[in-house]
């Protein structure tokens, strides 16, 4: 093992990986990278100057001028504008696989994760960041649940935020982001072959975390 400690969760649409991957973060005091935030700040951005979130050519051209910042306290700024909530809307969400899809786009943002990944104990959650990003990360999760359960736990989340939303629009977005997010060319979201995979549908939050924890101490000797 080397200088520090990387987990990676991946896993997809809506199962729970990032209100996961903050609590184990807080408890083995590791910094948690969320990715899908990355891929959000581009859509938003492009959204916001009118480029058509298809047009790969006229995405690929700005990702360099999108500075992205993903702040400690899990806020999150696109050339120093607050966008925390900005990139959760409906809109947002229905563009972001496109996005993710531009090999260009991906190449700068997972450079990025790969470069703090060498620097840092993380837990980071994505798509790719088991066969991709950190393919030699110390711990690998793939965090899988049935659609059903995952829109019921977004719609109730975006309740909570005041996201305005509708349950068959986020079952439908949960649906179709998962059948372009795992049938793009370049890393797409798959599970690692040495991933252990956990099936959340009947967990609880604090059930899942205590499984978890479980895998990472086993994988870790402690
Ligand atoms: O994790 P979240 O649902 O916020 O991610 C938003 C989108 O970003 C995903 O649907 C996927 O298209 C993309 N993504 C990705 N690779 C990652 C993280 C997210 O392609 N590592």
């Amino acid at each position: 093992m080397g200088q520090f400690t990387r987990i990676a969760i991946d896993g997809p649409a809506a199962a729970g990986k990032s209100t996961i991957a903050k609590i184990l973060a807080k408890k083995l005091n590791f910094t948690y990278m969320d990715t899908g935030a990355m891929y959000r700040v581009v859509t938003y951005y492009c959204m916001k100057h009118g480029i058509n979130c298809q047009d790969t050519k006229a995405c690929e051209a700005v990702v360099n001028d999108i500075n992205i910042e993903l702040r400690p306290d899990n806020t999150v700024f696109c050339n120093g504008e607050d966008v925390t909530r900005a990139i959760r809307t409906t809109e947002v969400s229905g563009n972001v696989s496109y996005i993710a899809a531009m090999k260009g786009i991906r190449l700068v943002l997972s450079a990025k994760q790969k470069e703090f990944a060498k620097t840092h104990n993380v837990v980071m959650d994505g798509r790719d960041i088991g066969t991709y990003v950190i393919p030699d990360a110390e711990v690998k999760i793939f965090m899988i649940a049935s659609v059903e359960c995952r829109a019921q736990r977004r719609y109730k989340e975006n309740m909570e935020k005041n996201i305005p939303c509708s349950i068959d629009d986020i079952r439908e977005d949960v649906k179709k982001r998962d059948y372009i997010d795992s049938h793009r060319d370049f890393a797409p979201l798959k599970k690692a072959d040495d991933a252990i995979e956990v099936d959340t549908s009947p967990l609880t939050i604090d059930q899942v975390v205590e499984t978890i924890l479980g895998i990472i101490n086993k994988k870790l000797g402690r």
